[in-house]
């Protein structure tokens, strides 16, 4: 049972420091690396996607969060504001409200929806100290979040796209959920009064599971404060569930924003907000990444992809070119030496690298390499512009099998 804690530790991932402050990690090269890598592909899918991506800053006066109801729902999570020449300005505990004013900032058509905006934004939570540790529980969040503004008619296309997007990166990602949740508001008074948005944002999410043939439990008491919303849970290895992705139906925000959009009959309509993300805080996908794979990566967001083992010195020229090549196609490599021990010595350090390219005298003056897979696996000496072309191709199509002997469709 692996704890991403540790792991994270000892693989150089991230850490924390108490000067710095709890629930307030930092990413080490490696971390750093998985974690861009993950961005990047979050970016590219919402791009595919027709997605816009826009950055706002992460903090925001304390009226914008009255107007959100983050301010009378939310307060409790959120850090106390700083007074700043007669204003106070907040650390923001969500994009939401920075969302819906960037789409007022302009004036809109029927014809721009669904207008999809995203971004992967720095957002705040004042969880108490003890609860803190490692990536779970942590005070500075990024989050990968969208906001879709759309028309009613459209809400049940976009959350079903919406679905299917998770779906696809938990595929690649190798991920699996436990099981998708309809969060419905519960007894208590955390949340906005508005019984016939409630639901009618209720029977839109809910038919759009009924049709997707998901199975799913609603339960009470973990909507969103403004509305209901669809979670993909997923458990940890202590058997631990927590909410990865989620995809809200929102009428509550366009109207305290006052979002409008011209129809096609001239007239202003209020559009809907659907808030969603596919892999929620990147902290939380991290960790549980971690925990998923035991620090083994998917080649595609490992940190090192390939490493490069000279059987001798004299191989060290063959070596320092197979990894040039290896960086011209864009791919993570490392050349590790004799200097650093016996080639099985090499081999069991390099054991979460993916690709392990082996170069004895014989491989140099061909031009060859023998790869080992983290897995085990052998494969016979081939060409090393061959075995390093199908890497590069494998990764570029985020690829769950080390290897296919078929290459895979970018
Ligand atoms: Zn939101």
């Amino acid at each position: 049972m692996y704890d991403h804690r540790r792991l994270g530790r000892e693989l150089d991932l991230f850490d924390t420091d108490p000067l710095i402050g709890a629930g307030l990690p930092y990413w080490l090269p490696d971390g750093a690396t998985v974690r861009h890598t993950l961005e990047e592909y979050i970016r590219g899918a919402e791009r595919r996607a027709g997605y816009r991506h826009v950055y706002s800053p992460v903090l925001g006066k304390r009226e914008l969060y009255e107007i959100s109801g983050h301010w009378s729902h939310y307060s409790d999570d959120m850090f106390p504001p700083m007074d700043l020449g007669g204003e106070q300005v907040v650390l923001r505990p969500s994009l939401c409200p920075h969302h819906a004013v960037i789409y007022r900032s302009r004036p809109h058509s029927y014809r721009e929806l669904p207008l999809r905006m995203a971004e992967l934004g720095g957002m705040y939570r004042s969880e108490l100290s003890g609860v803190l540790g490692g990536l779970t529980r942590v005070r500075a969040i990024r989050l990968n979040d969208a906001h879709i503004f759309c028309t009613l008619d459209q809400v049940a296309d976009e959350v079903r796209a919406a679905l299917e997007m998770i779906r696809r990166a938990y595929g690649v990602l190798g991920i699996e959920a436990s099981r998708h949740r309809l969060s419905l508001p519960g007894p208590g008074g955390k949340y906005v009064a508005a019984p016939e948005k409630w639901s009618r944002a209720t029977a839109l999410l809910r038919d759009v599971l009924d049709r997707s043939g998901l199975p799913y439990e609603a339960v009470e008491g973990e909507a969103a404060f403004y509305g209901p919303k669809i979670d993909i849970q997923v458990t940890d290895a202590a058997g631990r569930e927590s909410t990865l992705s989620t995809v809200q139906v929102d009428f509550h925000q366009p109207e305290r924003f006052d979002l409008h959009y011209i129809g096609a009959d001239g007239a202003r309509h209020r559009p809907v907000m659907i808030h969603r993300s596919i892999i929620g805080s990147v902290e939380r996908a991290v960790a549980h990444l971690i925990e998923q794979h035991g620090g083994a990566f998917p080649a595609w967001l490992a940190p090192t992809q390939v490493v490069v083992l000279p059987i001798t010195e004299a191989e060290w020229p063959g070596a320092e070119e197979v990894a040039r090549r290896c960086a011209d196609l864009g791919l993570r490599v490392e050349v590790a030496g004799p200097e650093r021990g016996s080639l099985g010595a090499r081999i069991r350090e390099a054991r979460l690298v993916p690709y392990q390219a082996v170069l004895g005298a014989r491989e140099a003056a061909a031009e060859h390499v023998a790869l080992r897979l983290r897995d085990g696996r052998r494969l016979d000496a081939r060409p090393a512009h061959d075995v390093l072309a199908r890497i590069a191709a494998l990764v570029a199509a985020h690829a769950s099998e080390l290897w296919e002997e078929k290459a895979p469709e970018v």
